[in-house]
């Protein structure tokens, strides 16, 4: 059965769109640590990071390096921290979560943004781009 990821990248389930390309996708975390939490997801469907073939591995490294780039320049922070867990969702994704205090990695401290809010700051991390 596919994933509820590969059903973003198919439309079925709609997501706040950050970045795509032709094999990558990046849309924020429905339930963020932090505001601008993203998740950076190769289109094909791999369940664990370190399984995927070396060049989808690199190419999805650069497309997090560039999203970060972008979420540093949008929203205020002292870093962007990342995380590979995968427990809930077995599609590998990359978290890149912008950070000013180290309980935002704990993945127990939650935001909470209305749906007008992730799509606003979707867009404004497009232009960053
Ligand atoms: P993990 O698998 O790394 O433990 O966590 C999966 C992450 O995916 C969680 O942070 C969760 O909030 C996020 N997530 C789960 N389902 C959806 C979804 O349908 N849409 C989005 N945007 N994020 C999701």
């Amino acid at each position: 059965m596919a994933t509820i990821f590969t059903k973003i990248v198919n439309g079925e389930i709609p997501c706040y769109k950050v970045a795509e390309d032709e094999n990558f996708l990046a849309f924020l975390d429905i339930n963020p640590n932090a505001k601008g939490h993203t998740l950076c997801i190769p289109k094909i469907e791999v369940n664990r990071l370190f399984d995927l073939d070396s060049t989808t591995y690199e190419g999805l490294m650069r497309f997090c390096r560039k999203v970060a780039k972008a979420l540093e320049q949008t929203v205020p922070c002292d870093r962007v921290g990342m995380a590979v867990i995968g427990l809930e969702v077995p599609h590998v994704h990359v978290h890149l979560i912008p950070l000013n205090e180290m309980k935002e990695m704990t993945f127990q401290h939650k935001t909470s943004m209305t749906a007008e809010e992730m799509a606003e700051l979707a867009q404004q991390i497009q232009l960053n781009l």
